[in-house]
């Protein structure tokens, strides 16, 4: 975070905190629940959590929420832990609210001792036939008013395993007229004789979250427990909860969730995604989870660059996509190698270049001189680009056309005389001369051209497969449209370019590097590359194609 830059509403929180000697340092906590892969809404709060505690000397802790045992996998807090060591944050404690299960049942029977808690036989509909609605008071119920003893042992049977799934509960004895409907009385704990990721069969009744997490951040002495809005109205059970177990004192503060644009957020519809197949997995790159991303060639430093840009609000709003693309151009651009490969290879054959000659030219690594150089092999015979050559050029057209000029990239000027077709009218050959004395960092030809075109050695060209990836969705907000959000799936998300061709010096690309095909755009190697097959994804565009689409159609 920049030095200059004003403090948003939760760093002043912390500064008044620490000047007033609230606490000597502050602990934070990122507390996901592992039932699937992170998504950029969830690297908006690592940062946040994470960025704090190293902005204000503190630590933050990794506390998986893990208490309900039907959808959550070690596979997952696998992959947790993976995507915060890479976006570069390191968690003080890795800790689970599982391990805290016993804590947990000692404060619900302390509850119950101080008369606060009570077992329930009604149904889940019972329940909420009495609860009332917003404007009207809920009632109370004959298993209110049930004595510590009872409640005592009732409890100790629901732990016992002695009833079914959903034959009693245990609830807070709060308020059922509470003009907060989170008061009435919230349920606390609930049976579920179901194997857990961690505690196995040990228990068979699980808290509810408003019961675990509060008293989680109390038990690690959390100083700032920070959470999206929608946890606005739980503050109050949160706090009162801390208040009637005489525990540390924890803090709740909200924050706006991220939404994205043309995306959707939230693991229950990204886990459709995967399980009906329309996307290859979890880090298929056209999700938004950070395991995606990674695979698509995004770097740790653009995404935190992005949520330090998009700053933290208490309204709920949405963020365009292109800023993170953006924040992801600005970082490549520095970082990637240059390199060149030809997508939609055509033909083109130098006339007057000596038959079977190979020069070695030496080429600019990367954006400064730092990158070094390196040689690149010219022949007689290249492929460029089928989209730089026009039969019947438009007007400003300065790429190659019957007659024209234009400069090889790093290499010769050369003068288009003729071109080739097959039957159905598709160009196979493009047939230029060359001016020997035009060489890149030895040109004494005097000739200037407007254009600069790439190309590949045909005799040294390596195949690859290229993918490129547009929006999963065609609508802004996918969640907006009538029925499924799945029905706005973009069908042409995924182009997959099985003849594309590269330069020779890729036979060594690695995942981690970065490139930028030049004037085709920035891409990396996919872990389903092999070694005799190279795969390169497109992470980003040069520039924003969308934009310009949409302010295409906002015109017309
Ligand atoms: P999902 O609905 O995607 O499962 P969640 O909030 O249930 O999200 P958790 O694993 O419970 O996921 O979230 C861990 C932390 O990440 C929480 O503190 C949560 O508030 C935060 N978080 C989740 N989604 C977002 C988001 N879109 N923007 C900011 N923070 C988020
Ligand atoms: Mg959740």
């Amino acid at each position: 975070m920049s030095e200059e830059k004003s403090l948003n509403f939760i760093e002043d929180i912390i500064e008044t905190d620490l000047k007033e000697g609230k606490y000597k340092s502050i602990l934070t906590r990122f507390p996901p629940e592992p039932n699937g892969y992170l998504h950029i809404g969830h690297a908006k709060a690592i940062c946040l959590n994470f960025g704090l505690s190293l902005k204000y000397g503190g630590k933050t802790n990794l506390r998986f929420d893990d208490t309900n045992p039907i959808t959550e996998e070690t596979a997952y807090v696998e992959s947790i832990k993976e995507d915060i060591r890479w976006l570069g944050f390191s968690w003080a404690n890795e800790l689970y609210t599982s391990d805290y299960f016993d804590i947990l049942y000692n404060y619900a029977v302390n509850l119950i001792n101080k008369g606060l808690a009570y077992v329930d036989d009604s149904t889940a509909e019972e329940i909420a036939a009495m609860k009332g609605t917003p404007t009207e008071a809920g009632k109370d119920n004959k298993y209110r008013s049930r004595t510590i003893k009872e409640n005592l042992i009732l409890f100790a049977n629901m732990k016992g395993g002695i009833y079914k799934d959903g034959e009693k509960v245990l609830r807070a004895k709060i308020d059922m007229a509470h003009t907060n409907m989170l008061m009435r009385d919230p349920i606390i704990y609930r049976i579920k004789h179901a194997y857990h990721h961690r505690s196995g069969n040990a228990w068979c009744i699980y808290p509810m979250y408003d019961f675990a997490h509060g008293q989680s951040d109390s038990i690690e002495n959390i100083t700032h427990s920070i959470c999206t809005l929608e946890f606005i109205p739980h503050r109050e059970l949160y706090d009162w909860f801390i208040e009637k177990l005489n525990i540390f004192t924890s803090h709740q503060y909200e924050f706006a969730r991220l939404n994205m644009t043309y995306t959707v957020m939230s693991k229950r519809k990204l886990l459709q995604l995967v399980t009906e197949g329309y996307v290859n997995g979890w880090d298929d790159p056209r999700m938004p989870t950070i395991s995606a991303f990674r695979r698509k060639g995004y770097t740790p430093k653009s995404i935190r660059t992005f949520c330090d840009k998009i700053g933290i609000a208490k309204r709920e709003n949405f963020i365009d996509l292109s800023l993170l693309e953006f924040c992801l151009r600005e970082d490549l651009n520095q970082k990637a190698l240059r390199v060149m490969a030809v997508l939609d290879p055509v033909k083109l054959i130098i006339t007057n270049y000596e038959e079977g000659k190979t020069e070695e030219l030496l080429c600019e690594n990367g954006p400064d001189e730092t990158f070094g150089k390196r040689s690149l092999s010219f022949g007689k015979e290249l492929w460029v680009e089928r989209e730089d050559f026009m039969e019947e050029p438009e007007k400003k057209w300065f790429r190659l056309a019957p007659g024209s000029m234009v400069r090889l990239k790093s290499a010769y000027i050369v003068k288009c005389e003729s071109f080739v077709k097959d039957v159905t009218g598709k160009v196979t050959a493009i047939n230029c001369s060359y001016i020997p004395e035009s060489r890149s960092g030895k040109d004494t030809s005097g000739i200037n051209v407007k254009g600069t075109i790439h190309w590949v050695s045909a005799s040294h060209a390596l195949n690859a497969e290229v993918r490129l990836y547009d929006r999963l969705f065609t609508t802004e907000n996918p969640l907006d449209e009538k029925g499924d959000f799945k029905n706005t799936i973009n069908s042409d998300s995924l182009q997959i370019i099985t003849h594309a061709v590269v330069e020779s010096s890729l036979k060594d690309a690695t995942v981690d590097a970065r490139y930028q095909f030049i004037r085709k755009g920035y891409f990396c190697l996919d872990t389903d590359a092999r070694l005799d097959k190279l795969i390169f994804n497109r992470t980003v565009t040069l520039k924003d194609a969308w934009a310009k689409e949409v302010k295409k159609i906002r015109l017309t």
